[in-house]
């Protein structure tokens, strides 16, 4: 049987076991899931929703999105998170690239939602964090008895937009086969078992909350305390309950910005695991000196899910993101020709496996442009590996600087320029030179209770970086424009700043 779903619920031994803790404390066990998606699976099937027919979502974090998101795979519709941060225009054009047969959304954004979309003839429902939207009141009319749906292994469980900072935003098509192989990998190396309680603060729209959290838990059969958000207070609230955390890089600084995230504080948890964005070395090392725990970086994207991750034996490796997951090959290759390259060279980051995504949906184009024609999928990510194999990247393709005719890689800047004590974090991005084509320039903010001193920097800088990566101009900022996963908007500081060296 192809249906994830399926292969969930032939692992679940015990259906008196906790699945979900809310943030209110109502523990649902995995009985009471396979109860509520069956619930929500028959309300939609109520509308006419058919297998392959898509169903958005644009709601916040609530208990009733994990049943929706499980009704839709039950039901082998094809499930479509939408940040609940877009606008009415934006979900306009979701809406009208991937035709769902059903719109699920808050009450209070129902009204101004459906003027935005026009005369689109769209079935719209809500959910609330109360309980009162539409969809939940018929769901609990509905029975709990419902017969997952036969699907093949590729056929599609989700489309999940990509952020998309250049151009539209591509609706990458994610089948069952690519989130269960993906799932299974995951249980197997970070070693998840029945025992585990994973701390949940990551959105639900994204790759990393929806699929790398909930499928690792789901599959084997460990539970979750599932916060609305990430919020300090919670947080250090709930780790004495729980075993593993998967976090972006941000959770991890704002613990070690509070001084009561201890070792103590941390002595119940088995992983911490990070990614969607670069963690820092500076936070691996700080983290482990502050808990004794080395944080487990892994690196993967909305079209493939998770590619690599470091050892749970073994050392994880800080500004490292370890090697390639069981069953996934990966390589490094030319950026222009996809020539696979010696060991030690930079280049993009290419993978073949059973995780890369089917395509992106309605653009056959765009999909073929992003693979090999030997089915190699171009990440778009520059990476290289070291002597031992562990797998570190260098930055977004497209981020990479060419300053003077030298490639200049902004993760090696800013790796350096993280490691000075004055400074907290760090940004680097190429703007526009007469002389240097694009010159090199690092947006930074000041480590707390701290003042960076531009010449001093650039002083230090020159003994650790060749003069060709040191940056002409390095400006001090507040905070670093991020996007709700933690990563760094370059496109916004390139804009910011485009005439920087205009005169
Ligand atoms: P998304 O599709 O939103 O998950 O973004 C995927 C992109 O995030 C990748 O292509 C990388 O550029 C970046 N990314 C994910 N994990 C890491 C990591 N551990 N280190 C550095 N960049 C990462």
């Amino acid at each position: 049987m192809g249906n994830l779903f399926t292969t969930v619920a032939e692992r679940i031994t015990d259906p008196a076991r906790p699945f979900l803790r809310d943030s209110a404390g109502n523990v649902f066990s995995y009985g009471d899931m396979i109860a509520a998606s069956g619930h929500y699976g028959n309300a939609i099937l109520s509308f006419g929703v058919k297998p392959g027919d898509r169903v958005a979502v644009q709601t916040g974090k609530h208990v009733d999105s994990v049943w929706l998101y499980l009704a839709c795979l039950r039901a082998g519709a094809v499930y479509l998170p939408l940040n609940p941060a877009y606008t009415p225009a934006e979900v306009d054009y979701f809406v009208s690239d991937a035709e769902p047969a059903l719109l699920v959304c808050e009450p209070a954004t129902l009204e101004t939602l459906r003027a935005g979309l026009g005369k689109k003839a769209i079935r719209m429902e809500t959910l609330d964090a109360s309980g009162k939207g539409s969809l939940q009141a018929l769901a609990a009319t509905m029975l709990p008895e419902f017969s997952t749906v036969e699907r093949d292994a590729d056929d599609l469980a989700a489309i999940l937009y990509t952020s998309g900072t250049t151009g539209r935003s591509k609706g990458a098509m994610i089948s069952h086969e690519n989130l269960r192989s993906n799932a299974l990998a995951l249980v197997e190396i970070w070693h998840f078992t029945a025992g585990d309680v994973l701390l949940h603060a990551l959105p639900i729209f994204h790759t990393h909350g929806l699929f790398v959290a909930i499928n690792t838990v789901m599959l084997s059969g460990s539970s979750m305390i599932y916060l609305p958000k990430f919020d300090l207070d919670a947080v250090l609230g709930e780790m004495p309950s729980a075993t593993t955390m998967m976090g972006v890089p941000t959770f991890y600084t704002r613990l070690l910005s509070d001084k009561r995230f201890n070792r103590a504080a941390a002595s119940h948890m088995r992983l911490f695991v990070s990614g969607s964005a670069p963690l820092s070395a500076e936070t691996h090392r700080a983290f482990t000196a502050r808990t004794g725990h080395a944080i487990l970086e892994r690196y993967g994207m909305t079209e493939t899910n998770m590619i690599t991750s470091n050892p749970y034996d073994g050392e994880r490796r800080p500004g490292a993101v370890g090697f390639p997951l069981p069953g996934v090959s990966v390589r490094i290759a030319e950026p222009d020709t996809g020539k696979p390259l010696p060991q030690g060279g930079i280049g993009v980051i290419e993978l073949k496996g059973p995780n890369v995504f089917k395509g992106y949906w309605h653009m056959p184009e765009k999909t073929a442009q992003e693979f090999r024609p030997d089915g190699w999928f171009i990440t778009g990510d520059l990476g290289y590996v070291d002597p031992d194999g562990y797998f570190t990247i260098s930055g977004r393709a497209k981020d990479l600087i060419i300053s003077g005719g030298f490639n200049v890689y902004p993760a090696e800047v800013e790796n350096a320029l993280d490691a000075l004590s004055s400074i907290g974090e760090s940004a680097v991005i190429g703007l526009p030179h007469a002389d240097f084509g694009e010159a090199v320039t690092a947006v930074v903010t000041p480590r707390p209770g701290m003042t960076v001193d531009e010449s001093a920097v650039r002083a230090e800088l020159e003994n650790v970086l060749a003069k060709f990566k040191i940056p002409k101009r390095i400006l001090i900022a507040d905070a670093l424009p991020r996007n709700a996963m933690g990563k760094v908007q370059k496109n916004a500081l390139r804009e910011q700043y485009s005439g920087l060296y205009a005169s």
